[in-house]
């Protein structure tokens, strides 16, 4: 083998192996941003989560204000705004966010009155479950 080839094959070796650390880092940077989008994802999630939560300890306690007759509570409008804009926020993190069940976890934990969306859809299907029973 002449000087030349073996230059030619090295070259070649070279530009190969330099194609595929390009791949392996094009493919490395794709991983990360599919990584970044993903805890992106899982951070709004959360953060919807949290406010859905908060949200519902809110309507809770003016709830049970109002049934005291407390004058602090907020008003009807107030009430069904907030409610409104809870049920919304909940229907966002399902269907932009692919969230399911309840927002206390897997088992449901809403209090009673006032399940979100994961808890009703059970007990929805417990009472068709229930009727066909029957
Ligand atoms: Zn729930």
């Amino acid at each position: 083998m002449s000087w030349i080839e073996t230059a030619r094959i090295t070259t070649k070796e070279i530009k190969e192996k330099r194609e595929g650390t390009l791949v392996v880092q094009e493919a490395e940077e794709l991983a990360q941003t599919i990584d970044c989008e993903k805890s992106e994802l899982s951070e709004k999630r959360s953060a919807l989560l949290y406010q859905l939560r908060k949200g519902q300890s809110w309507l809770l306690d003016q709830h049970s204000r109002w049934q005291s007759a407390d004058t602090t509570s907020a008003d009807d409008a107030e009430f069904s705004r907030v409610w409104n804009g809870w049920w919304e926020l909940d229907h966002q993190l399902r269907t932009d966010h692919g969230f399911q069940g309840c927002i206390y976890g897997p088992d449901g934990a809403c209090p009673d009155g006032f399940p979100c969306q994961g808890c009703t859809d059970i007990l929805t299907s417990n009472i068709v479950v229930q009727l066909e029973l029957t």
